[in-house]
């Protein structure tokens, strides 16, 4: 689930390891390991917890290979260890495996490999890997066959690259449900499970499909199935700026991210917003109109921000053009032996497209005959390939762990999607031009929000020290303070917990007290004096209140009010947002948070 790189060509592959591994440091990792051969019969292994600049620092000077693989391991079985880092060996010390992923039969494969004299040294499932791997690379056997002959007792989600200290003219890679990527370069390849691991050194890529092997040389390589048949890949060309993955002069990549949404709000709405006919353009939908007027419901699946985005998106899709819209975690929605509809829109949502809980979803749903649409940042990433259609953010990479801009152009997404369903029904041109005019008018209004935002950090350095926080809303609001909430929680770790501003008085009203306060959403809509009676109640039991508004309430109703401009009612959420995401940040910044690359957390979830 975290980085995988590999090298192969003239030069010292560990340069390249060491650097690419700090490419892919923003996913989060608790370890990392390189591996190196060159001469035939030698591999050196170099591998540690802790960060990569540890690693460099422990990597020997005549650690010199022209053949390498390096990961950045996130833990799933067994401790962050020295012994547990990847890359793992098999006893002869001969092959040397780093894997993203889970191998759900690792246990069984371990019992029988032991019974057959492998001793194994780490507590990992990948260990097995590399044990059966060995297995199979007897006299004469090429390594993408021992490869694939090992991968035919495996059961789980891999991406792998394998060396061969008797074969280092090569790297066997396999990929299912983790991604891998081949760099070509000149006389030399390249091999990440990300392209911002790559792109300093190529911009010609062939991606992995789930299934597939490669056999990587320096002046090639050749892709084949695990039955052994060839498959032709050809390049794609990575268009993304090299600058996306520098952090740019900003101190933290959340906070960069944060601070583009202006620019990033422009690229998802370019070249979709028709002022004509008051609608929108969606190209990749693959569904003309009367296709789209049998669409009885919406069902939008995510996993984290994405879900709550898919919550602000069922939103925008019930205002405006009146059909039931739903949105669930994708990670529950695929174990429940869902109900497809032939009448149902299903939409899937995942910055990284790589999320493994969205694309089983995916799969689930097309197996039953359902009709599935991606919103998706990353062009021609998994779920992006397995949908029938969809709209791409082009939000640009998003490097830090929590999600910022791709959670806005998601929203965006869904707006456009809303709007394009609203005018094939009911929305009358009215409406739809205040809403393609509320659009257009949002990059301009984030960039006011942003300029207050040293008031916001005076906030939230105030606010860190409470012992958890309340976000409440009210419908529209309500997906706004489960992301308020969401971001706080996962980079600042101040506990957190969101409700329905109606629900408080249910159950929740009894944790009030001066050390939690409450952040409300309090946009100046229909619903404002309910939610003013809500401050009240809130007030009345001591509690502190900081209000995000249209206009600051009665002092006696809120401490503090941090106002954003008014939009479209609909469109509300989107902004109401953006200073949830500066007072996370400056949250965690002021309780000295690894705010890239949270505890615990990963940036695109590949493992169940
Ligand atoms: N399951 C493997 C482990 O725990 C790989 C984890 C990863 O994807 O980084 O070591």
């Amino acid at each position: 689930m975290c980085g995988i790189v590999a090298y192969i060509g003239p030069k010292d592959a560990t340069a390249f390891l060491l650097e690419g591994l700090q490419r892919l440091e923003y996913r989060g990792y608790d370890s990392a390991g390189v591996a190196v051969t060159g001469k035939p019969g030698t591999l050196k292994v170099c591998k540690t917890k802790g960060r990569v600049a540890d690693l460099a620092a422990a990597v020997p000077a005549r650690f010199k290979g022209t053949t390498g693989i390096g990961h950045t391991r996130w833990a799933t079985h067994g401790e962050p260890s020295d012994a547990n880092a990847h890359p793992h060996l098999d006893n002869s010390e001969r092959i040397a495996v780093v894997h993203n992923g889970i191998i759900e039969n690792a246990d069984a494969l371990r019992d029988r490999l032991t019974a057959e004299g492998a001793v194994f040294r780490s507590e990992t499932d990948t260990e097995v890997l590399a044990h059966l791997v060995a297995a199979h690379v007897g006299e004469g056997v090429e390594l993408e066959d021992a490869v694939r002959a090992a991968l035919g007792h495996v059961v789980g989600t891999y991406g792998i690259a394998v060396v061969d200290a008797a074969q280092p003219d090569r790297i066997v890679v396999a990929r299912n449900g983790s991604p891998i990527v081949l760099g070509l370069g000149e006389k030399e390849m390249f091999v990440a499970s990300d392209v911002a691991a790559l792109v300093r050194y190529t911009r010609q890529v062939v991606h992995l499909e789930d299934g597939e092997l490669a056999t990587v040389r320096a002046d090639g390589f050749t892709t084949f199935t695990e039955d052994a048949r060839t498959v032709t890949r050809q390049p794609s060309t990575v268009d993304w700026e090299i600058a996306s993955y520098d952090t740019a002069g900003y101190e933290h990549f959340l906070l960069k991210e944060i601070h583009e949404q202006p620019a990033s709000v422009e690229r998802t709405l370019s070249g979709r917003l028709d002022e004509r006919f008051a609608t929108a353009h969606l190209g990749g939908l693959n569904l003309d109109a009367r296709e789209l007027r049998e669409i009885r419901r919406v069902k939008i699946l995510g996993c984290g921000s994405a879900y709550y985005a898919g919550e602000m998106g069922a939103q925008l899709i019930e205002e405006l053009a009146r059909i039931p819209a739903h949105s669930e975690p994708a990670s529950e929605f695929r174990y429940r032996n869902p109900v497809i509809e032939a009448d149902t829109l299903y939409v899937a949502v995942s910055q990284s497209g790589e999320t493994y809980d969205t694309l089983a979803a995916v799969q689930e749903i097309k197996r039953k005959g359902g009709r599935v649409l991606g919103v998706v940042n990353t062009v021609g990433s998994a779920i992006a390939r397995e949908c029938d259609g969809g709209i791409y953010l082009h939000a640009g990479p998003e490097i830090s762990v929590a999600s910022t801009k791709a959670f806005t152009s998601t929203v965006i997404a869904f707006a456009l999607l809303a709007l394009h369903f609203g005018r094939i029904h009911d929305l009358s041109p009215a409406d739809g031009r205040r809403i393609v005019a509320g659009l257009k008018a949002l990059p301009d209004q984030i960039r006011e929000i942003l300029a207050g935002e040293d008031k916001i950090a005076e906030l939230a350095a105030e606010y860190a020290q409470s012992e958890g926080m309340m976000f409440i809303g009210r419908v529209r609001g309500f997906p706004v303070a489960r992301e308020g909430a969401q971001k706080l929680k996962e980079i600042s770790y101040v506990h957190a917990e969101a409700y329905p501003a109606s629900e408080l008085k249910h159950g929740p009203l009894a944790l009030i007290n001066p050390d939690l306060p409450t952040v409300a959403l309090v946009p100046d809509d229909e619903l404002l004096d309910k939610n003013l009676t809500t401050l009240g109640e809130i007030k009345a039991r001591a509690g502190r209140v900081l209000a995000i508004a249209h206009r600051a309430p009665d002092a006696k109703l809120a401490d503090h009010a941090i106002l954003v401009p008014r939009s479209e009612p609909e469109l509300d959420p989107l902004l109401l947002n953006i200073p949830l995401q500066l007072l996370a940040y400056h949250a965690a910044v002021a309780l000295k948070r690894d705010v890239d690359k949270p505890r615990n957390l990963a940036k695109s979830v590949t493992v169940e």
